[in-house]
């Protein structure tokens, strides 16, 4: 297992975590480059009834007040949404690894093409979480993504 698979699983469990809320199974967790984790965390719209909860900015907060992004990795079990993406962009995170970009793209070219490292690694886990999850609840799917 790769360094960043192993960074993955820790996204994984999060959004298994989360699928056992009865939420979306969307994790994701940030680690320093000697594979610390600084902070994890999982969608929560179902939970909390807060739509801005989403993998990435709940395993940001749970991080805390972080003096520079830049060395830290993002990692996420799906591609980032734009909102997500954005957050990434404004603290300077220079490398997110993504559990797949199949079932949703968000802004990984965007990333890509300002100079974020995107290591997608095209994990069937996660794809088969979250697939399985959209077909069972089509409509929450959407809400998330803000499609109607
Ligand atoms: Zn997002």
């Amino acid at each position: 297992m790769s360094e960043y698979e192993a960074m993955l699983a820790a996204a994984i469990k999060e959004a298994r975590q989360g699928l056992a809320e009865g939420g979306i199974p969307i994790g994701a967790a940030i680690f320093d480059q000697s594979g610390k984790l600084i902070g994890a965390g999982h969608n929560r719209r179902v939970q909390h009834g807060d739509p801005s909860a989403h993998g990435e900015t709940d395993a940001f907060r749970n991080a805390g007040r972080q003096r520079s992004y830049r060395n830290l990795i993002m990692v996420t079990t799906l591609a980032p949404c734009w909102y997500c993406s954005g957050l990434i962009r404004q603290f300077g995170f220079r490398t997110v690894v993504v559990g797949e970009s199949r079932t949703f793209q968000g802004g990984v070219e965007w990333l890509r093409s300002n100079g974020v490292e995107i290591v997608d690694l095209d994990n069937m886990d996660c794809v088969t979480l979250l697939g399985d999850y959209i077909r069972a609840h089509p409509e929450i799917w959407n809400e998330d993504i803000g499609e109607e």
